[in-house]
């Protein structure tokens, strides 16, 4: 299996450097699995030895050049080192039994078997001998092989056993079904279902890990609705699942917005892979389910929903663990935004306003009109196509306002220090006013963003505060 490797040189070094010293060594893995599905190039590659795996690496790390620097983690038995561009680990075959409150097993010293045993999936416990009596074979007691050709996802032993076990291993089940476009085996499904509440005991650090990745895959709604299907995700983002349900008063619906998010992601996630912009979609319309209401004569209104939303971002970004930084703040504002755009969807969409939706998006503004392009999710092609035109007219007509007015990262034409000067008075409340007044008049449009017609602006509301040039 290894001959056309690209890899060889080394396996065939680390399998010398293993016999010399007694040992045996095999591949296994990730890296396996990658290998049988074609998949991508390995960028790292996990070793087991049934004897010391510490020793093991040291060995082989003094026979490459330059010799490569070794991080020990002894209490696991692992060793690790990187190697031109690959991430390299040897550890002794381990034997794991876990208790009810931890996801961090007890270990012992096993064969392989036990070692593939411990494996979550029957695709990532396969193992390839590096050994000189069966050098590149394959090594797979659980069916890997078939239920890699079958896409299955299936756990080597008994499947409530290995999620209570370690529970994050439903969020990896989840995710390889995403991004693999892998089944679930059905008793593995039941076995989440009942193991949810398990999940508790999993850090929402490692949790985000695999939730980043199932946002990131190519359509992340197969994801996000195992995570459903499995009660997973009401317990990570219950914000979400409450927008699920259509209600009907007097004959009146509206959509279900839980189905409708999940749409506008798979919507965005064809344009762009940066996950914040995911991330935005995903929560556009989490204020829905706080604004709901039936108003007699309009019938279902979320009024509010895109600023209620906003202010619900940062309480969902700290207890995830999330980024507080730009990108919390980038989430925000564009749940915040969202709707604006909508707004300038009309003939008479005066210069101004898209001057101010120029100043107030500043650099997110391509973000911004890609999310409201997504949000479109009528089944009706004409519709969707004119819909789609009308945003790109308003994208335009900001960009000539742009050109025009320099507005987005907006400077100030005229600044604070300029205004002490030109009138002679110290730092006071008077500036401020002023200053804003410049930005006012230039997105109303009464002045262009000049400095000359600045001056002469502020020289004339400055007699209306009484203020004297110098
Ligand atoms: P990728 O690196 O592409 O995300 P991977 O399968 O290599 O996928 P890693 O997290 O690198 O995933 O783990 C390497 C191997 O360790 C896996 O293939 C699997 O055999 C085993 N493994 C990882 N996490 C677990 C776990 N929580 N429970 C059991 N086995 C695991
Ligand atoms: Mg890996």
């Amino acid at each position: 299996m290894l001959n056309q490797n690209k890899n060889l040189k080394l396996f065939k070094l680390i399998s010398e450097t293993a016999a010399e010293n007694g040992q045996n060594v095999f591949a296994v893995g990730g890296f396996v699995r990658d290998l049988l599905m074609k998949r991508k190039a390995a960028t790292d590659i996990d070793f087991v030895t049934e004897q010391n795996g510490i020793e093991l690496a040291q060995k082989i790390a003094e026979k490459l050049n330059p010799k490569p620097k070794i991080s020990i983690f002894k209490t696991y038995g692992t060793a690790m080192f990187r190697y031109q561009n690959l991430d390299l680990e040897f550890v002794g075959a381990r034997r794991e039994s876990y208790s009810e409150n931890s996801r961090k097993p007890a270990v012992e010293n096993g064969t392989l078997e036990d070692d593939q045993k411990r494996r979550d999936f029957t695709i990532n416990a396969m193992a390839i001998s590096l050994n000189k009596e069966n050098f590149g074979t394959l090594i797979d007691p659980f069916g890997g092989q078939k239920d890699l050709q079958n896409k299955i996802l299936r756990t080597p032993l008994e499947p409530h056993q290995t999620y209570s076990d370690d529970p994050l291993r439903m969020m990896r089940a989840i995710r390889f079904a995403a991004t693999l476009d892998f089944k679930i085996e059905e008793n593995s499904l039941g076995a989440i279902k009942t193991e949810a509440e398990r999940i508790q005991i999993v850090s929402m650090e490692r949790i985000m890990t695999e939730f980043n990745k199932i946002m990131l895959s190519q359509k992340p709604s197969i994801g996000l609705k195992l995570l459903d299907e499995t009660t997973l995700l009401e317990k990570i983002l219950p914000e979400l699942t409450a927008l699920k349900g259509i209600e009907e008063i007097d004959g009146q619906t509206h959509k279900d917005n839980f189905y409708h998010t999940l749409e506008v992601l798979d919507n965005i996630s064809e344009n762009t892979d940066k996950l914040w912009l995911r991330w935005a979609s995903l929560l556009h319309d989490i204020g829905k389910a706080p604004t709901k209401k039936f108003v007699e004569e309009t019938g279902w209104t979320f009024h509010g929903h895109e600023f209620i939303g906003s202010k619900m971002i940062k309480p969902i970004f700290k207890r995830l663990k999330l980024p507080l930084g730009t990108e919390q703040k980038f989430v925000e504002k564009l749940v915040r935004m969202h709707a604006r755009p909508i707004a300038l969807v009309t003939d008479d969409a005066s210069d101004s306003a898209l001057r101010r939706l120029l100043f107030d998006s500043g650099e997110d503004l391509e973000d911004l009109f890609t999310l409201c392009k997504a949000d479109i999710t009528t089944k009706n092609y004409s519709r969707q196509a004119r819909f789609k035109e009308n945003f790109e007219y308003v994208l335009r007509k900001i960009k000539e306002v742009e050109e025009k007015d320099r507005i987005r990262n907006f400077q100030p034409p005229i600044s604070g220090e300029e205004i002490m000067e030109m009138f002679n008075i110290p730092p006071g409340r008077e500036i401020g006013i002023l200053k804003e007044k410049v930005k006012e008049a230039i997105l109303e449009g009464d002045i262009e963003n000049d400095k000359t017609q600045a001056r002469n602006f502020v020289i004339k509301e400055a007699e209306k505060l009484r203020l004297k040039m110098k």
